[in-house]
């Protein structure tokens, strides 16, 4: 586990100070395992009408970008805020493997509960991943 480095959280807070006006204000700096800044997001919902766009969203989106890869193994993420559902689940899937943040979350953000329904059309759904994971097994097996 990487130790924690007060300048990475600086960087976040002032992050949230850009956007205090506009959004609730949340900084976030995701740093590479060599010390490396990938990417420093803000909050950005209300400006973008984007109910996704929070800063670890955006941060990991550019942190990618910038990586070259769908992944951020070895990187810590530095948040003003504990990250709600959303956010930790793009953290877990992109792995991140450290999560530092400043202040607890009390507001349960998942408090909006949709209807959920599946197994709509879900033979056809699941054959498409089927024939996906199909192709990509005999690709394997042609290239070994
Ligand atoms: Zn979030």
């Amino acid at each position: 586990m990487k130790l924690f480095n007060n300048k990475y959280m600086e960087l976040a807070i002032a992050e949230a100070e850009q956007c205090l006006e506009a959004e609730v204000p949340v900084g976030c700096v995701i740093v590479s395992n060599a010390g490396e800044v990938l990417a420093v997001a803000g909050n950005s919902m209300i400006s973008t009408c984007d109910p996704t766009a929070h800063a670890e969203i955006l941060a990991i989106r550019a942190a990618c970008s910038a990586a070259g890869n769908y992944r951020l193994d070895g990187c810590s993420i530095f948040i003003t805020l504990e990250p709600c559902a959303m956010c930790m689940e793009a953290i877990k899937l992109a792995r991140i493997e450290n999560v530092y943040f400043g202040a607890y979350s009390f507001k349960d953000s998942a408090s909006w509960s949709p209807n959920i329904i599946g197994g709509f059309y879900e033979k056809e759904c699941g054959e498409i991943l089927d024939r996906f994971f199909q192709s990509k097994r005999k690709s394997v097996i042609i290239k070994s």
